[in-house]
């Protein structure tokens, strides 16, 4: 057990915690302890010194400028570019594409590549347990296309079920796009042995990193995905950065997605030609300083450890699941034998959206809802769940705070 206040065997909790200003404020007249990680982490001060560093010391366009100023900000933008593919094991700089985040990531896959090669007839693989941003391009684009969207089942314990996916696939299957980890349940899926069965069928995989990319240590090489997406603002970076990875074979033969500048080589009235990798998917001035922040990010990551964060996570995991499962009514959704940072719970009789609104109360942030993930809560046949997500300054005391504040609400609505 890992308490607050106190170091683990590698990471001093307390000093971490004295890295983001947010966890110091009160929320209600409580300390805030904050448990909505998996919709977005809070962000240590070297990333919020990152941005205001790059305003107050260097504000200029990339790529096009002469001047000290446009060089000092195309160099830090092109070496947050060379850490991101250093963070997830990409064989070069050109295989990272800044985006605005996953949700951007899938759709520019599905743009380009998808009306690219998809054609009437053909299928994509999704999961039961995709998040709206992984269903909803595939869907737009199946339609479009004429092409099928199959579906791999989730079972009762919140895994997909294996068997049915390899059922799933045929001669016919052009893309397999499915997430790492469950935003509404955790479960981590075994993605290199979905990559295996997909790329033996001929097709190629999206593997949606929105969740996993803070807590497990990614090698897209070792992987083997053919494109990769995630967020900056889930791994303790700012909103409105993230990265499309894609094998540079594949990105080097897409059509483009935005056109303007930056993305261009030569244009006249009769053609354009386009610019070379990554900067052909870069249209117009990209998010600079947030994408320079995003590299400071990293950088926390990397000092603290992707191994001892992902201890100090799971430590947590396994408190709160036993600490929540002793509270009488309540019901953990998902209960597969790989999670990560996320429990998922509801309890008898209780709406979930009461019982945030009674946590909240008392200074405990967590989400309630669907979680973007519709079809997965029919499938378990509830509206939504209570979701606590963990991040490397959770401690052992806030899980008690939160079982306390959950024993209240029972009462108070009961
Ligand atoms: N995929 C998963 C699994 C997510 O959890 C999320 C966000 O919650 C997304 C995709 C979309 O991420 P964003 O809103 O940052 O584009």
């Amino acid at each position: 057990m890992i308490l607050a206040g106190t170091s683990t065997d590698r990471l001093d909790i307390t000093a971490i915690r004295l890295q983001f200003p947010i966890l110091s404020r009160m929320v209600k007249g409580r300390p805030l302890i904050y448990l909505d990680n998996a919709a977005t982490t809070q962000k240590p001060q070297a990333v919020i010194d990152a941005i205001s560093q790059y305003y107050c010391g260097y504000n200029a366009n990339i790529h096009r400028g002469i001047h000290t100023l446009a060089e000092e900000a195309t160099a830090a933008y092109e070496d947050s570019r060379t850490a991101l593919q250093e963070f997830i094991g990409a064989a070069s700089a050109d295989e990272i594409i800044f985006t605005r985040g996953t949700t951007e990531g899938i759709n520019l896959v599905a743009y380009t590549w998808g009306r690219a090669n998809i054609i009437a007839g053909d299928e994509i693989i999704i999961s039961e347990m995709e998040h709206h941003s992984n269903i909803v391009p595939w869907q737009i684009l199946c339609k479009e296309k004429g092409a099928e969207l199959k579906v791999i089942p989730v079972m009762d314990n919140g895994e997909l079920s294996m068997p049915a996916y390899l059922d799933l696939l045929t001669t016919r299957t052009k893309l397999v796009a499915v997430t790492q980890v469950s935003n509404a349940l955790g479960t981590v899926n075994p993605v290199k042995e979905i990559i295996r069965a997909a790329h033996r069928a001929g097709a190629l995989v999206l593997i949606d990193g929105a969740q996993s990319a803070v807590h497990l240590d990614i090698n897209v090489q070792d992987m083997d995905c053919d494109f990769f997406a995630f967020s900056g603002h889930k791994l303790y970076g700012p909103t409105g950065i993230g990265v499309l990875y894609g094998k540079k074979e594949l990105l080097n033969h897409m059509p483009v997605f935005h056109g303007g500048g930056e993305m261009i080589k030569e244009v006249t009235f009769a053609y354009t030609t386009y610019n070379e990798l990554p900067y052909k998917y870069e249209a117009g001035t990209p998010n600079i300083a947030d994408a320079i922040a995003l590299k400071s990010a990293i950088d926390f990551i990397k000092k603290h450890g992707r191994n001892q964060i992902r201890q100090h996570e799971a430590a947590l995991l396994s408190y709160a699941t036993e600490q929540l499962e002793a509270i009488p009514g309540l019901t953990i959704i998902g209960n597969a034998k790989e999670k990560a940072s996320v429990i998922s719970f509801i309890i008898k009789g209780l709406h979930p959206q009461d019982i945030g609104i009674l946590l909240d109360n008392q200074g405990i942030a967590v989400r309630t809802g669907h979680h973007c993930t519709q079809p997965l809560m029919k499938r378990f046949g509830i509206p939504g769940t209570v979701r606590a997500s963990f991040a490397v300054y959770n401690t052992t005391e806030e899980i008690d705070a939160l079982v306390a504040g959950l024993r209240k609400a029972i009462k108070m609505l009961s």
